[in-house]
Formats: C-alpha cells, structure tokens, sequence
C-alpha cells in the first residue's frame, strides 16, 4: 500500500521523508504490529469487562494493566513517530503514524484513544499556542509523559457550541478563571500520566453568546512552573465518569472547573479556528476507528468462516468426507466477508493518502502543491470520519452476523466490536454533522476550488487506466460514478441556494456519494497498481490477483450504490420536511 499505492519513495524531497525508507518503514510497522499484538491486544477483552474507575476524591483508574501498557507506549516512543523533531518528535512521515494508529485501534481502541486525544490538542498547540505555552507543554505532551484532551461539550451544548456557558474572567496576571461544566470528556481523568493538559472553550465577559464569541484556553490538571516542576492541583476535578454502551477501557469524564487557571490559547473569540485545527486531526482519526474496529471484526469472522462448519455448497459438497461444508462455501456469508474486505482496503488507502496530503499540506515545498492538498484533505476529511466510521460500524456487525447467535455472545468478543464502534458514528461531531459541513461549508468554499480539483483527479485518473485490459473495466464504471456525483453536485448548486432544506435532506447521500467515489479512486489505484507489478513479474501473484477480484468487487456490488444516492439527492427536501411535527405521534 505504502510503496505501490501511495508512492511515498516519490516524495523523499520533502522535510522528514528522507530518512523514511521502506526498509525503515518496514521495520517500524513490525514492531508496532507486535508492539500492539503482545501488549495492547491482551488487555482489550478484559479492560472492556473491567472498564474505569472513580474514586471518592475524583480520581480514576483506569483497567488492570492499562498503565503498564501505556509506560511501555511511551518508552518505546510510539506516540512521538509523526510529531515534530523541535518538540522531540521523530518527524516522520504522517502516513506512518496513520497506519501505526490501526494497528492500535484494532488492538485496543479504548487504550488508543489516550494518546488519540492528546493529538488533537497537540495539534492545537503547534498551531494556535503562543512559544512559551508550546515549549512549556508541547515535549512532555508529545513523549506521552502527560496527556491532552479536548473540552468541547456541556450539558446544554453539543453539537451547537454557541451555546457554551463555560465562562473565562482574566486575571491581573494574564491568565483566567475558568468556571463551567463540561461533560462527555474522553480521557478526562486518568492514571496513566502525571499531567493532562485540557483545551478548553469558554466565553470571555462580553463576548457575544454565539459560537463567535468562544475562545480556546489551555488549563493544565496540575500547574507547571516556569522550570517544567509540576505544583499544586488545578481546581478541575472529574465529578464523575459515564456508564456506556462500549469504549469502557476509556475514562469518559464530567468535569469541573470551579475558578481553575488557565491561559488564552491564539487570539480571543477566535476559539472556533482553533478548534477547527483539533477536530481536523480528531476527525480523521475517528475515521481511523472505523477502519481499526472493523478491521479486526474482519479478521475474527474470516477465521471463523474457516473454522465453522454448517450446511453444504449450493453446488453440492466442497468436502464430501466432512460433514459439512465450512461457512466460506456460502455465497451469502462471501458477500459479508467481500464487502468487508472490499471496504476495509479501499479505505485503509483513502486514509494513508489523507495522511500524506497533511504532510503535502504542511511540508511540500511548493506553495501550489500545499494549497492543493489542503483542499483535498479540508474536502475529505469530512467524508473519511463519516464514511469510514459507517463502514467500520457495518463491517462489525456483519462480523458478528458470520458467527451467527455466537457472535451475540460477549466471550467471542465480536459484541464489544459492535458497541466500541458505534460511538465513532456520534462523537467528534456526529456524522450527520460531517455530512452538512462536506455541502453547507466544503463544497462552496473558494468557489468549489477543492471538489473541482477532486473532480479532476478522478477523472484524469480514469482517462490513464483506460489503455490497460486489466483496469479498464474498472475505470469507465468509476467515471460513470463521477458524473452521478457530478450531477448530483450541480443539482445542489442549482437548489441549494433558494432552499436551504435540499441541501440538509441530501447531505448525507451526498457525503456517502462522495465516499464510494473516493474509494474508487483508491481501488483505481490499487487495480493499477497490482497490474503494473503482474506484467512486471513483481510481487505474490495469488495476492496481486486478489487485488483485482476485489476492484471488481468494489465496481459491482458497492459503486453502482452512488446512482440511488443521487437520485434520492434529487429527490429534494419535500417529502422530508413534508409532514406537521404532530403527524410524528406514532409511526
Ligand atoms: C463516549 C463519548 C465521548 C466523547 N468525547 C468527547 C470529548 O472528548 N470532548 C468533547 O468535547 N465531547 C466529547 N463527546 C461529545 C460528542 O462530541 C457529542 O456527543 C456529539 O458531538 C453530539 O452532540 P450531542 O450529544 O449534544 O448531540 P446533539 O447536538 O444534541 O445532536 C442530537 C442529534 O441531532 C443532530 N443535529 C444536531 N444539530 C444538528 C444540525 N445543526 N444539523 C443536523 N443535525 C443536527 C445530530 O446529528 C444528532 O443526531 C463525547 C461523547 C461521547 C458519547
């Protein structure tokens, strides 16, 4: 994927790819597999059943073993591999902390998500914190030694953050008391660093009641002082954690800030950029759940399948000495297993070629080559957490539909992949949200500047493929899904503007539409690419082959999904919006 697929030996210019060798690569991702595989893994099933703990003086525990498996995530600098050198990051490539995140989200996804959120508000801090805030903070929150989180949602207040009540008085001495509640925090409170570093919006006196008047500060758990020391306790404390449907691993913190002090991070009532910088890294990350979770489901049903022997062959019996036929003789379970793997791969591609245009966007030296990968990743970012996470949530429970009433059952373990993905749906922004950011802000930004050059790239992309027997099939039902998307585009363009409705009714198809062509684009790119190495005689030809049967796959059983989109995008707002709000009643 990496060398064939995204190409990265082609970029080896750019800042932090030079040393970024396969062999290097090779070697990273090997030992993170059995990083992940002998650490990690061992504590999912019992750190679910066990889940979090708060004690009486608000603190919390996390599951047994989970804090010796975070010493060793730290020691072994796992969460440093893509973080800039200045803050002691070992600057490589982002692509290869994006794939290395799979491999800790299919092994653990709660355990995943400490360090997950940290990101986020080191991200923050990179882009938004002032030098003293980033040198005072950013080392230790890169090696792992203190954690991060992201203090968005109160009680009142989700997905509409005007409404945040959390107040912000400046101080004499620069800084602010911080007063509010904020609820549903991920890692909020835990034990696995001495420090957490909140990033908190809250509203400064006299700043409009609406999302224009937040602003972003940084409010440590325990002060730091000017030497690095840490002092005396913050006044913010977890009143309590909540009980969920899955992710128990995971502390989900209500938290308390009762006059802490905290600090302006960037400008004031410029709190909403600064967000922005978190919930890009957040989101696409919270893809990356989709595809790790439903990765993992995957390969149990796939072993499963192997193992589980019911009925006989529609064709008669594969194994006539046996008593039955293994569960893989069934079309119908194929269709699961197929669908999973078709979308599994295509989107593992879509999300390590997202995680190289962040780098194209921060590194390339080329300002043209910036701007561009910041419209295609600022486009699709949307589309990676949405998509993905519906994929990641139907690929676990078409896992646990393989092993019929045992994947019901919590000791096979294939529920807890059911209720640990179904959160990446909600949080993060819930999909239907991504969905209206894709058409109400993405699609019209710089006049259509990012989906024109999307359009672009699928359509040159597919014009290329046509001269090669192998992927020309491929590629002229990809283009045909193109023009679905374009006409379902241009239909928006037309009917958005006078009624605003049309375009929330068709949002989500649309975002979905976006996807399926997104993906196909990245299994264009695999079909050529396990062409390419077939006529060259490179590589394992069962594998290679595989490639292409899943390419066509993917063109016949889930693109043709986009021409249904459009039409229901076409469809309009009417019937939606049609009916009274007492005519909801009863269905
Ligand atoms: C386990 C867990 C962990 C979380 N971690 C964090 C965290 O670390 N930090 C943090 O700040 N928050 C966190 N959250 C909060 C999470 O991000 C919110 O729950 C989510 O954004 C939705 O907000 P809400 O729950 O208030 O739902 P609401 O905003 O009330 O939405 C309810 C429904 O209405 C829809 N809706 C609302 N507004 C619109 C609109 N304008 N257009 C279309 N549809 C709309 C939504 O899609 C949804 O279906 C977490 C939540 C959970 C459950």
């Amino acid at each position: 994927m990496l060398d064939q697929v995204i190409g990265l030996d082609g970029y080896t210019c750019l800042p932090g790819f030079e040393g970024a060798t396969p062999d290097v690569i090779d070697a990273v991702l090997e030992e993170g597999g059995r990083f992940v595989a002998e650490v990690l893994f061992p504590i999912n099933l019992s750190g679910d059943k066990q889940g979090c703990t708060r004690h009486e003086d608000g603190s919390v525990t996390t599951p047994d073993g989970f804090k010796a498996a975070y010493r060793q995530f730290v020691e072994g600098g796992w969460g440093t591999l893509s973080a800039p050198a200045e803050y002691g990051g070992q600057a490589m490539p982002h692509v290869v902390s994006t794939a290395f995140q799979e491999y800790m989200i299919s092994a653990n996804m709660a355990f995943a998500m400490y360090p997950g959120l940290a990101h986020g508000a080191i991200a923050a801090l990179i882009a938004k914190g002032s030098p003293e805030q980033q040198a005072k903070y950013l080392p230790k929150m890169v090696s792992g030694e203190w954690g991060g989180t992201m203090n968005l949602t109160e009680p009142q207040c989700g997905t509409d953050l005007g409404l945040i009540r959390t107040r912000a008085e400046p101080q004499a001495d620069g800084s602010y008391r911080i007063t509010g509640t904020k609820i549903f925090i991920s890692a909020g409170e835990h034990d696995l660093t001495d420090n957490i570093i909140h990033l908190v919006l809250a509203k400064t006196p006299g700043a409009p009641d609406s999302s224009k008047g937040i602003s972003l500060f940084v409010v440590p758990k325990v002060m730091v002082g000017d030497d690095g020391a840490l002092g005396a306790r913050n006044a913010v404390t977890c009143g309590s954690i909540e009980h969920k449907m899955g992710i128990h691993g995971n502390a989900t913190c209500v938290l308390n800030y009762d006059g802490a002090t905290g600090w302006l991070v960037g400008e004031e009532m410029k709190g909403l950029a600064a967000m922005f910088v978190m919930m890009n890294a957040a989101r696409l990350g919270v893809g990356l759940q989709g595809l790790g979770v439903g990765e993992v489901a995957y390969q149990n049903a796939v072993q499963y399948a192997k193992d589980r022997r019911q009925g006989r062959a529609l064709t008669g019996p594969a194994e006539p000495g046996e008593k039955a036929d293994t569960l893989f003789v069934h079309p119908d379970v194929r269709r699961m297993l197929m669908e999973a793997k078709a979308q599994l791969e295509g989107l593992r591609a879509l999300c390590l070629w997202g995680g190289l245009q962040v780098d194209l966007e921060h590194r390339a030296a080329d300002e043209v080559d910036r701007q561009s990968a910041a419209d295609l990743i600022g486009l699709l970012t949307p589309v990676i957490k949405g998509l993905g996470t519906d994929w990641g949530y139907s690929i676990a429970t078409n896992a646990q539909q393989v092993y019929g009433g045992h994947g019901y059952i919590a000791e096979w373990g294939m529920e807890q992949y059911v209720r640990d993905a179904r959160i990446a749906q909600i949080y993060e922004g819930t999909n239907g949200v991504q969905a209206m950011d894709l058409v109400g802000r993405k699609l019209a930004q710089n006049g259509g500047r990012a989906v024109q050059s999307f359009f672009k790239l699928v359509a040159s992309e597919c014009a290329a493929a046509k001269g090669d027997d192998r992927t020309a099939e491929f590629a002229s039902r990809l283009e045909k899904a193109l023009g679905e998307m374009q006409a379902a585009t241009m239909w928006f363009m037309s009917n958005g503007m006078q009624n605003p409705n049309a375009l929330g009714a068709g949002a989500y198809s649309y975002m979905t539409l976006t996807g399926l062509v997104a993906v196909g684009l990245m299994w264009l790119r695999m079909a050529k690419a396990a062409s390419r190495m077939l006529a060259a005689g490179e590589g394992e030809v069962p594998f290679l082959e595989a490639k292409l049967v899943t390419a066509r796959f993917y063109a016949e059983r889930i693109l043709p999904d986009v021409g249904a989109l459009r039409r229901k995008i076409e469809g309009g707002a009417d019937a939606v919006m049609g009916l009274d709000e007492s005519m909801f009643a009863a269905a």
